[in-house]
């Protein structure tokens, strides 16, 4: 092992998947970089990301997890909910928030204990701004999210474009963003649309990133500059894009398997096996992330529509406890597809990295989570743009109408991430965007996307600019550290 690191860290992930893994990557880059690094969370959690950390670790890397109890007992939980997942049942949900309140101190204790020189917190951790200020240690906020959703939704506060349009579904423009973008009020997520519980928090986040360091994003300066301007202009925080991390830290396949909740084996009849039958390009990569449960009455159009397509796909589906016709549809919908070798279904969780970047996948047809926009991106393909909830519809602009490499498939409202929603788009209206992306408009689409891709393998080659990000942020956190220690040392 080399000299010992000059920097400690903490960081600390939110209990959800999705904020998790990229999280996880950065404190990855971080213990790649040289620095200490300590993951606290708690044991269920840690199952997502346990076996990467192992990976660096071997490697010789400064990391670690650090586990905390759940207190599962103490707030009613039965054993294995510790998180905000596609599983966890709706009514839960505030036991969790509960879990996490009497967490904090504990929390708040390891930071006093391990001595770290910084710590990084998910957005939704506020109260570790305070907590490092009181330890005089600098707290950078992590965010889930894209530049342009962040401004977007800031906009939208500040300036309520939405309320003087004449109904729920006419378009308004969010106003002084560099692009022009259009949406209407049922895209919005609620606590934009009007003021809830949730909207109080954003609130509370925004303050706590005004007092923190600066923040970090999964992005990259080429696929979003006019944002990453904006956004810092609004915030006159610091901020540093250093994406894409899904590519940067996972660099081969032992990492690229190990992520999430991927099975050891593959099987006889594996993914793998079955795509490299496949002509390059021509095969569809469906996934909605891992939060999303469609009703049966949405996954059967789905089902026709990938039939009809007759394009040959991979589709990541769940089931959702339905149960009755539905289920039947699909059992029967996987034989027929097994026997003509046209889809290939997973059900649960896939290897999401491996399965974008096999030559044979052609487009997605995606939720516009924002790792997966950025991994689709990194992975050069186009895709059909459905947004459900979250961040996602202001996402679908920057694929949509800034970066012209998707293609929308006019979902219309926005709904929680746990909750089915009224909606049901058709299966013609899926069929036709996917008849864009693969046939019609696939030239443009993929010729814009192959130069984003690499653009993204730029952005972390040695004077790239999430590279430089990285670096320079390093330095700071070095300069500050050492600024810290002259103080202490020259104060009488
Ligand atoms: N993911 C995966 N396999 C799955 C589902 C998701 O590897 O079956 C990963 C995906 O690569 C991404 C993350 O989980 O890194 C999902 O995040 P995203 O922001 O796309 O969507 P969300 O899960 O928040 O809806």
């Amino acid at each position: 092992m080399g000299k010992e690191s000059e920097l400690k860290s903490i960081f600390l992930p939110f209990l959800s998947t999705s904020h998790i893994i990229p999280l996880v990557d950065m404190a990855r880059l971080f213990a790649m970089n040289g620095v200490d690094v300590t993951i606290i969370t708690t044991p269920q959690n840690a199952t997502v990301f346990q076996k990467s950390v192992d990976l660096d670790s071997a490697r010789g890397r400064p990391i670690r997890t650090h586990l905390v109890t759940f207190p599962a007992a103490q707030v009613g939980l039965p054993p294995g909910i510790e998180a905000f997942n596609v599983d966890t049942p709706r009514e839960m949900t505030p036991r969790i928030y509960m879990a996490l309140a009497i967490l904090q101190p504990r929390f708040e204790q390891l930071f006093h204990d391990l001595r770290p020189d910084f710590i990084v917190t998910d957005m939704f951790h506020p109260w570790t701004a305070e907590a490092a200020a009181k330890l005089r240690i600098p707290r950078i906020m992590f965010h889930g999210a894209s530049y342009l959703a962040r401004s977007a939704a800031h906009v939208v506060e500040q300036y309520a474009p939405h309320l003087a349009a004449k109904s729920d579904t006419d378009r308004f423009v969010l106003p002084g963003l560099p692009d022009r973008l259009e949406m209407t009020r049922l895209q919005l997520p609620d606590w934009l649309r009007s003021p809830n519980q949730y909207t109080e928090l954003m609130k509370t986040i925004k303050e706590s990133e005004k007092k923190s360091y600066g923040s970090l994003f999964n992005s990259f300066y080429d696929l979003e500059s006019g944002y990453y301007e904006h956004y810092k202009g609004v915030m006159g925080t610091k901020s540093w894009g250093i994406g894409p991390v899904s590519l940067w830290a996972n660099q081969d396949a032992s990492d690229k398997a190990a992520r999430g909740y991927a099975k050891e084996e593959e099987g006889e009849e594996g993914w793998h096996e079955w795509l490299n039958t496949k002509e390059e390009s021509s095969v569809l990569y469906v996934s909605f992330g891992s939060m999303n449960k469609f009703p049966y009455s949405q996954l059967v159009e789905i089902a026709r529509a990938l039939e009809d397509s007759g394009k040959d796909f991979i589709w990541v589906v769940r089931k959702n406890g339905e149960g009755g016709e539905g289920e039947k549809f699909l059992e029967e919908f996987e034989k027929r597809m097994k026997e003509s070798k046209k889809g290939y279904l997973i059900w649960g969780w896939a290897p999401q990295l491996l399965i974008l970047e096999n030559p044979a996948i052609g487009g997605l047809v995606s939720h516009c989570g924002w790792n997966t926009v950025v991994e689709s991106v990194n992975a050069g393909l186009p895709m059909v743009t459905w947004p459900l909830f979250a961040e996602h519809f202001f996402n679908e602009k920057l694929v949509v109408d800034v970066l012209k490499i998707g293609v929308p498939v006019g979902a219309k409202e926005w709904r929680n991430w746990n909750e089915f929603g009224s909606e049901i788009v058709k299966g013609v209206d899926i069929g036709n965007a996917i008849g864009a992306m693969m046939k019609e408009k696939s030239e443009e689409l993929r010729k814009r996307a192959k130069t984003l891709s690499d653009a993204a393998k730029r952005a972390i080659m040695d004077g790239g600019s999430s590279h430089n990000n990285m670096k320079e942020l390093i330095q700071e956190l070095i300069q500050i550290k050492h600024s810290k220690a002259q103080e202490t040392t020259t104060t009488p």
